[in-house]
C-alpha cells in the first residue's frame, strides 16, 4: 500500500515517525540503524529495519487477533508501517520471565533464574537520565498515569506476555523479557512503538543462544544472522 510520507515529526535511535495525509495516522520507518548502551554503541546493518518492521507488524496483528488494542493499522513498504497517532505515555514497561540484563546487573539474582510470576519493571523514558526505574507511587504522583490506567497497562502487558511466550515457545524460543510502550487516543490505551528483536530478549530453547539485540550489545556473533533466524521461525507460518 502506498501512503505519502509527510513531515518528519520525530527521529529516534532506530525509527523515524512521519505525518501522513490522514490526520490521526502516522508512518513509522524502521531504519537500519542499531544502537546500544543509550546510543554509545552505533552501527547500521542493511536490512535490519525490514526485519524489525515485519516482525513488529506480525506481532501487532497477532495481538489484535487476540483482543489486544495496538496502534498498528497496516504495513506500508518493506520497512514502514502506518499506525494510529497516540499521545505516548513516557514509560517503558518491561516484562521479565527469566532473570537477565539489568536485573542481574543491579540485583542479587543469578542469570537464567525463572521468574514466576513474571516481574514487571517500569522505567521512565529519558535517555539523558538513562531511563530511571519508577514505581507505582512515583507514576501516580508525577501524573504519568492514573491508578486505573496503570492497572490496565500492567494487565495488558501480562496478557501480551502470555500470548507471545506461548507463540514463541512453540517455535523453540524462550521469551526472556521484552519492553512495551503505550499511548492514548481519546482516553483509550493502545500498545505503541514496536515489538521486535531490538526490544526483546529471546533465547533459543535448545542451545540458550541469544537471538536478539544482545548479540550486538555484547558482540556474541552476527546480529543480522540472529534476526534472520527469528524472522524465519516466526514468519514461516505467515508466508507458507
Ligand atoms: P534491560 O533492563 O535488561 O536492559 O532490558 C530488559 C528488556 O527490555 C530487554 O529485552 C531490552 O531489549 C528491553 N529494553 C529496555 N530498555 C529498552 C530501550 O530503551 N529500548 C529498547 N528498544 N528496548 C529496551
Amino acid at each position: 500500500m502506498y501512503v505519502s510520507q509527510g513531515e518528519l515529526l520525530y527521529a529516534g535511535k532506530a525509527k523515524s515517525v512521519y505525518r501522513t495525509d490522514n490526520r490521526g495516522e502516522l508512518l513509522i520507518r524502521f531504519r537500519d540503524d542499531i544502537t546500544a548502551f543509550d546510543g554509545a554503541k552505533k552501527d547500521c546493518f542493511a536490512g535490519k529495519g525490514t526485519y524489525n518492521a515485519r516482525i513488529s507488524a506480525f506481532f501487532f496483528r497477532y495481538l489484535e487477533k487476540h483482543g489486544v488494542r495496538t496502534h498498528f493499522i497496516s504495513v506500508c513498504e518493506d520497512s514502514s508501517m502506518i499506525v494510529r497517532a497516540l499521545k505516548m505515555i513516557p514509560i517503558e514497561i518491561i516484562v521479565r520471565n527469566i532473570a537477565a540484563g539489568s536485573m542481574v546487573k543491579n540485583f542479587p539474582i543469578e542469570a537464567g533464574t525463572t521468574l514466576s510470576p513474571p516481574v514487571i519493571v517500569i522505567d521512565y523514558k529519558d535517555d539523558a537520565k538513562h531511563d530511571p526505574m519508577l514505581n507505582d507511587d512515583l507514576i501516580i504522583t508525577l501524573k504519568i498515569a492514573t491508578p486505573d490506567e496503570l492497572r490496565e497497562i500492567k494487565q495488558i502487558a501480562l496478557q501480551i506476555n502470555g500470548i507471545l511466550s506461548e507463540y514463541l515457545a512453540e517455535r523453540g524460543i524462550h521469551l526472556v523479557d521484552f519492553k512495551l510502550e503505550f499511548g492514548k487516543c481519546e482516553d483509550t490505551i493502545f500498545v505503541g512503538d514496536e515489538i521486535s528483536m531490538d526490544s526483546m530478549r529471546l533465547w533459543d530453547a535448545n542451545t540458550g543462544e541469544s537471538l536478539d539485540k544482545d548479540v550486538y550489545r555484547f558482540e556474541k556473533g552476527d546480529v543480522m544472522e540472529a534476526y534472520r533466524q527469528v524472522a524465519e521461525r516466526i514468519l514461516a507460518d505467515q508466508e507458507s
